[in-house]
């Protein structure tokens, strides 16, 4: 994408009637504590990192049975993998002692996500190559949550302010029509003080923060921009 080109999809992005996925996850929540009086639907949560998965799950542990997915082959170099998944693993053996949440963590693979990315490697952040790697983690997540016959699917990652909530709810919704048994959980989880409880709780438990998100191209964009 040249500079015209990403104005004016700002510029479009601006004007476009947003959803509250807030709200919309609220109206969800109840029709859950109705339709499930006496149990926790099973929802399979994708996660990326502890700081971003913290407030999520805090926010949706009472009301759902969780399996967080950990799939993020994006993320470069191998170190940096390992400490997130690291991390991720601490804070919920510090949340859960007991063991209720489970994780699952696929094989890791960033030769061959970087490849896919690649022809997408100018486009700059926030555009069409993580509109594509939203999309890429959330459709391999959304399988395995339909193949595992799981109530509801959704990612943390509508936490965080670079990402875009609408973009993901989007795709989360044209997931939900790949995969019609589990219904895609709609969230904004930065709104209504979301964002603070994340800051919050990564303070309490000295969570790991990442200074880039997580592909090589956002890492030598961090690395440029420091130099
Ligand atoms: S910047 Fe983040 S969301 Fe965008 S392509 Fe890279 S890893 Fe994926």
């Amino acid at each position: 994408m040249n500079k015209e080109d990403v104005a004016r999809c700002i510029s479009l992005r601006q004007k476009a009637y947003h959803t509250n996925y807030y709200l919309e996850s609220l109206k969800t929540v109840k029709e859950i504590k109705e339709k499930y009086p006496d149990h926790k639907p099973r929802l399979l949560l994708h996660a990326c990192c502890a700081v971003c998965a913290s407030w999520p799950l805090e926010f949706l542990s009472s009301i759902f049975d969780i399996t967080v997915y950990f799939n993020n082959s994006n993320i470069y170099p191998k170190a940096e993998y390992t400490r997130r998944l690291s991390e991720l693993k601490r804070y919920l053996s510090e949340i859960d002692p007991d063991q209720s949440i489970q994780l699952i963590v696929t094989p890791y693979d960033n030769d061959a996500y970087t490849a896919k990315l690649a022809p997408m490697k100018d486009d700059p952040e926030g555009f069409g190559r993580c509109f594509y790697c939203y999309a890429l983690r959330m459709n391999q997540a959304y399988a395995y949550a339909s193949e595992h016959c799981f109530d509801y699917f959704t990612t943390v990652m509508s936490i965080s302010r670079q990402k875009d909530s609408q973009k993901m709810n989007e795709i989360g919704r044209s997931l939900s029509r790949k995969y019609p048994a589990v219904a895609y959980f709609y969230s904004d989880f930065k709104k209504a003080n979301g964002q603070q409880r994340k800051d919050d709780l990564s303070k309490i438990h000295h969570l790991y923060r990442q200074d880039y998100c997580g592909c090589i191209y956002s890492w030598q964009s961090g690395h440029q921009k420091k130099k």
